[in-house]
Order: structure tokens, then C-alpha cells, then sequence
């Protein structure tokens, strides 16, 4: 950490980060998280994933097989690395935008994505690669599969073959129409790309990556679904024994500690086959509140389980992520009390928390609470703050996300950009967990007596029955990804180097002859193409060749 002693997140900022740009953020150079089996990545947890491979825009396979780099350094994010680095906010990290406007003081995790490389090596990002070179990981994250074991609320099918399960048995949630209703109306069938027994070409391409990539790596975090129930997890345990002996590489591994026998056993056997082997976990709440939060989790046994894992295993950290949604909040400090006790019992790298705000689906976030539960809440965190800040037990990280929490809390109400109306989440919110009870059997007032009152004043209202699921793939969303190419286009941006199937911005035009003998989609997927504008469904073919032409004359 290139962090001075005594120094505050903020000074280091206003010295190493914000000189480079206001914008800048290390993550978008050193860090992803891929996900292998469908394809797309992201620069960190907070922008939505996009394509590896660009189809539209004429990216292929082939290219990826040239140069598996691009699993990282994709079309797009090497323009979002220009839009950075000229100070412009590149509208996919809105998160730290949303927490920084809350006033200079305020450190988003643009910083603490920073923080974990060395001044030089962010310096580096401007003078060396800036957007046109390719870049060597030093922090990765990377999803093999969707298995998993458990069906948490604020996940989908999309991440987890239990919430698959749900849909494909039960169907699509009905009712629902907030901004992330479609998560919970789709299958995760688009995850599932390439069949069984067929090679996927993204994980391919990391086996092929691995031998160069293994050299850069800092930092390698396993993720999934639950990384433990993934055969890509244990084959890459079984290189580790044979050749990782020395690297000079943490490897972390994200596990919700559900797993049991057998698995559970070679979980902590292999864990010593690592120098640094550090695990993460995810949780946010205690007892019944986390159960219900969390579908598949015992709380009991989820303690149990990491007190063998702190004993038996070779552990150097344990961390716990919390998303922080609407239910956490009323068992949150006696979460956070429990991790401040692992730190006690095991030391001050066991149970170190980070707290990121949930913003999809917007009906589960804290931002759907009415006003004074929402500052009822922030008032009783501030006041565990206040009693726990000058223990000495907590990380400045940790101590600063609270502090984050509570100011959003105070006064973050939309959490994203499109969020619905609060009328409508709030519709959402009594039809989603409704059927959530129903095929979990689950009982959310007896989970959250806190709630039930306001749960029970909400508007129920049945709508139109969903018969068929929704494609479920959100990485389609390109409206940023085709604004930028335009904007990267028009302002002659230099072209980036190395991706073979990286395109020279010189867009491809089409004559009335070529939209002619067309049929209506692809007419209406070229128009989505060419415009940023929004596509009218009911427009005619000739409507949509005459928008067309007249995009492309703009
Ligand atoms: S969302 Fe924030 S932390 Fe993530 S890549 Fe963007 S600026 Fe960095």
C-alpha cells in the first residue's frame, strides 16, 4: 500500500491520485473481474459487466485466441481509460461519483482502489500504457462458473444455479416493474453459452493467459457462484501444488462457507498448498435476519465453519463483504460486532468488513426505506460508530464505509441512475418478498418484526401474468459502450494498440440498397448500432431504414 503512515485516504488522494487525473482510478488498468462463462468483465463491482467480445462491432473469437489479453483489455475499457485519463467521469462508475459528490471530504472507492498499488505503477497508467497499450493484471477476479449453493435475495439466476432452479421450477417472479425486476424473470440460461462437453473459448483463453499472467499477478481472487463447487477452482488448487510454490502471488478466494463434508475438508487441506491464501466471505446481518437474507446459510453453522477454517486451515486473512441492502440494517452492528470479536480471537486481519451499498435491484436497496426508518437507522449505527471508532479494533477502511453509510443513509434516496419511483419499489418490494416467502419458505414480518408494520402498509397489486422469461443477459445494455465509440469517433481519439480485432472508429455505413433487403431485426439491431437515441418498437421497416440513414448522416 503506497499509503504514508499517518497519512488520511484523502491526502493520500489529493497527492498521488487526483494528480494523475480527478477521474483516475488504478482499477481500470490493474484490476477486472471476469466472468468465464458468459463472457464479460468488469473493472470492479460497481460498473455493470460488459462484453469481452464485442460481436456487433465485428470482434471475434479468433481475436481472442491471438492475444487472451483481452479477457482484461477490452475495446471498451481501453476508451473508458481515455475518458479518465482526461478527467472526464466515465458514466459506468457513477458509484464513486454519487459518493463523491457528497462533498470533497468524502473518499470513494476509487481511492481504495488505487491505494493497493505503488505510486510509480499508477503514474505508469498515464506515461506508459495510457489508453492505446495493453496491461498486465495485477489484481484479478475471475468467476469460472455459476455453481452455487445458495439463492441470497439480492442475487439472480444469472450468478447462481440455485436461483436457477427457483426460476426454472417456479417461474418468473410476477408482479414486479422497478428498475432489476428482470433479474429475478430470467433463468441464467444466457450464462450458459457453450455446452457441456464443448471448450469455452473464455476460459480457453485464461489457461492460455495463465503462464504470463501468473508472472504479473499481485493478487488472484477465485469467485463464482461458490468458487468451491467449480472444477476450474480445484484444477487450479492442483497447479498451485505443482508449480506455485514460488510465486510471489496472494490468491483469495470468495466462499460463503455453506459448503460441508468432503468439500469442506479439502477447502482446508488445499489451503495449504498457498503461501498467502486469504478467503472472503459475504454476509451482513446475524441470526434469522441473515438466513432469510442469505437463502442457504445457517448462521450457526456458517460461524462453525469458519472457526475450523481460522483453526485448521493456513489462513492469512478472512474478510467479509457486506451488501448493504434494506433487511441488514437491523442486525448490522451486531454483525459487525461479531467480525470486531474475530479480529480479537484470531487477529486484526480475521473479520475485516467492507461495506458496498446494494443499488440493483433498487427495490431492495436502503435508499426504499421510508425517511425515518432511514435516519432512525443511521442514528442507531452512528451511535455504534461512535462507541467502537477509537477501540483501535477497527481499519480506517472499515470506519470510513460506515461513515459512508451513515451519509448515504442521511441522504441518498435515487441509488442509481435509473432508479424507478419510490411508489413503484415500494410495490415491488411487498411483491418480491411475498413470493420470496412462498418458495422459501420464509416468513419475512417473523424475520423482520422491525418492519412488518410499514411491510404491511404497502400496496400489493397483482398485474398481467409473465409466462415467458426474459433474456436475462444485462451486458446487452451498450448505449455507453456505442456512446463513447461515437465520441471516440468524433474526437479522433488515437486508435488503441494490440487488440487485433480493436476497430479504427471508422464506423460501417449502409446505402438504402444494403437496409433494403434487410429483415426488421437486423434493421432494428443496426439502428441500436448507430443511434444513442431510443428505438421506437412500433416503427415500420421503412421508419427504422429512414432513422438510419438520418443517424448516419448526423
Ligand atoms: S466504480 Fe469506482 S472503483 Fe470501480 S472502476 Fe469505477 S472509479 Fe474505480
Amino acid at each position: 500500500m503506497s499509503k504514508k503512515q499517518d497519512e488520511t485516504y484523502r491526502e493520500y488522494r489529493d497527492r498521488v491520485v487526483d494528480p494523475i487525473s480527478g477521474s483516475f482510478c488504478g482499477a481500470k488498468w490493474y484490476n477486472a473481474t471476469v466472468w468465464l462463462n458468459n463472457g464479460t468483465t468488469a473493472s470492479c463491482h460497481h460498473p455493470p459487466a460488459h462484453k469481452i467480445i464485442d460481436v456487433d462491432a465485428g470482434e471475434t473469437f479468433e481475436d481472442l485466441k491471438k492475444n487472451p489479453s483481452m479477457i482484461h483489455n477490452t475495446t471498451y475499457k481501453k476508451l473508458v481509460r481515455k475518458q479518465m485519463l482526461i478527467g472526464e467521469r466515465p458514466k459506468e462508475c457513477e458509484y464513486c461519483w454519487k459518493i463523491e459528490d457528497l462533498g470533497p471530504e468524502k473518499v470513494s472507492d476509487r481511492v481504495f482502489k488505487s491505494v493497493i498499488y505503488s505510486d510509480e505503477e499508477l503514474e505508469e497508467c498515464r506515461d506508459v500504457y495510457a489508453e492505446t497499450e495493453d496491461v498486465d493484471l495485477k489484481t484479478l477476479e475471475i468467476a469460472f462458473d455459476a455453481n452455487c449453493n445458495f439463492a441470497c435475495s439480492y442475487c439472480n439466476a444469472s450468478f447462481s444455479t440455485t436461483w436457477q432452479k427457483d426460476i426454472r421450477q417456479n417461474g418468473a417472479y410476477q408482479n414486479l416493474h422497478s428498475d432489476g425486476a428482470r433479474a429475478f424473470q430470467q433463468d441464467g440460461g444466457w450464462t450458459k453459452q457453450f455446452r457441456k462437453n464443448e471448450s469455452n473459448p473464455y476460459t480457453d483463453a485464461f489457461w492460455d493467459w495463465w503462464p504470463k499472467l501468473s508472472q504479473s499477478l499481485q493478487q488472484l481472487r477465485i469467485t463464482g457462484g461458490e468458487a468451491a463447487m467449480s472444477p476450474d477452482y480445484w484444477k487450479l488448487c492442483d497447479w498451485w501444488k505443482e508449480n506455485g510454490q514460488d510465486l510471489d502471488m496472494k490468491f483469495a478466494v470468495n466462499s460463503n462457507m455453506g459448503h460441508k463434508g468432503k468439500t469442506m475438508e479439502k477447502f482446508i487441506e488445499t489451503s495449504h498448498y498457498f503461501k498467502d491464501f486469504i478467503v472472503y466471505s459475504s454476509c451482513e446481518a446475524v441470526g434469522k435476519q441473515a438466513e432469510y437474507i442469505r437463502d442457504g446459510l445457517e448462521w450457526d453453522y456458517w460461524k462453525h465453519a469458519t472457526d475450523r477454517l481460522l483453526q485448521e486451515g493456513n489462513v492469512k486473512e478472512f474478510h467479509v463483504m457486506m451488501t448493504i441492502n434494506s433487511l441488514c440494517l437491523y442486525s448490522i452492528t451486531d454483525f459487525m460486532d461479531y467480525c470486531n470479536l474475530l479480529k480479537r480471537k484470531y487477529g486484526h486481519m480475521f473479520g475485516v468488513y467492507s461495506v458496498n451499498i446494494l443499488r440493483f435491484p433498487s427495490f431492495q436497496s436502503p435508499g426504499t426505506l421510508p425517511e425515518h426508518l432511514r435516519h432512525e437507522r443511521a442514528d442507531h449505527i452512528e451511535k455504534w460508530l461512535n462507541e467502537n471508532r477509537d477501540s483501535g479494533i477497527m481499519h480506517d477502511m472499515e470506519i470510513d464505509g460506515v461513515d459512508r453509510l451513515i451519509d448515504y443513509l442521511r441522504s441518498v434516496e435515487e441509488p442509481h441512475r435509473y432508479t424507478s419511483s419510490i411508489e413503484s419499489r415500494h410495490k415491488d418490494f411487498k411483491s418480491f418478498y411475498k413470493q420470496y416467502d412462498e418458495r422459501r419458505e420464509k416468513d419475512f414480518k417473523y424475520a423482520f418484526p422491525e418492519l412488518a408494520e410499514w411491510y404491511d402498509s404497502l400496496p400489493y397489486e397483482e398485474s398481467i401474468p409473465i409466462t415467458q422469461l426474459y433474456d436475462g443477459d444485462s451486458s446487452k445494455q451498450t448505449i455507453e459502450r456505442r456512446e463513447l465509440e461515437k465520441r471516440a469517433e468524433s474526437d479522433e481519439w488515437k486508435n488503441q494498440k494490440s487488440n487485433p480485432g480493436s476497430r479504427e472508429y471508422v464506423e460501417k455505413k449502409y446505402n438504402i440498397m444494403d437496409l433494403s433487403v434487410m429483415e426488421i431485426d437486423e434493421l432494428r439491431k443496426i439502428y441500436k448500432q448507430v443511434s444513442v437515441e431510443h428505438l421506437n418498437a412500433d416503427w415500420e421497416k421503412s421508419d427504422l431504414i429512414e432513422e438510419i440513414l438520418r443517424e448516419q448522416e448526423k
